[in-house]
């Protein structure tokens, strides 16, 4: 499984539709301060299920949404859409290639979507987990997070051993059954 492609509009300072392809290997993305490298990685983890507007670096979702420059009106909705190559069926989906977008309105209101049918968050977070690239999975690591698994207790390093060897899923739904 690798990302193929990120589509987005209306998310933080992509005011207009952007679409970015990603090839097999290494992707540098270069650009002066506050051009948008990092709002990249926050649509990537915003898609795969983040809920948390400070994580995002914003104090509420609502700023995650274009909110209008010199030149341009603020939007109502953003949206990003991943692609991504399922020939390794890595994804427990019968496809070679798996769409997963996310819309928010300034309403409050979120769709989502995977392959274009609408879904709940719960079925994206679903069906990431124990990929490697769930919203808290290590496949992106953000400033301060070397830190954070280095200085980290033991049991919360367990979790990231956990998540990497892909029991995590069977620990979460054990969990769920057990209080029913
Ligand atoms: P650095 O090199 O400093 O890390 P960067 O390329 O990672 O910079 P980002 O943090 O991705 O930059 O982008 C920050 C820019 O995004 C700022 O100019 C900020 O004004 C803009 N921005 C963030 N949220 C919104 C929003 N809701 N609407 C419009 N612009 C936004
Ligand atoms: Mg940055």
């Amino acid at each position: 499984m690798y990302l193929k492609k990120l589509e987005s509009v209306g998310f933080k300072s992509f005011a207009k539709r952007i679409s970015v392809d990603f090839v097999p290997g290494v992707t540098a993305v270069v650009g002066p301060n506050g051009s948008g490298k990092s709002n990249i990685t926050d649509a990537i983890r915003w898609v795969l299920g983040e809920q948390s507007a400070k994580s995002l670096r914003g104090s509420k979702m609502e700023d995650i949404i274009f909110q209008g420059s010199d030149t341009r009106k603020p939007l109502n909705v953003a949206e990003v859409t991943l692609v991504l190559d399922n020939h390794d069926q890595l994804l427990p989906l019968d496809y070679d290639e798996v769409s997963v977008t996310r819309r928010v309105y300034r309403s409050g209101d979120s769709e989502y979507y995977i392959n274009n049918q609408s879904c709940r968050l719960k079925d994206i977070v679903h069906l990431f987990m124990d990929s490697g690239l769930g919203r808290e999975a290590f496949s992106i690591i953000s400033q301060g997070k070397v830190e954070e698994i280095l200085s980290s207790k033991a049991e919360e390093r367990r979790t990231i051993f956990e998540e990497a060897a892909g029991v995590l899923k069977y620990k979460q739904r054990k969990k769920k059954a057990e209080y029913k």
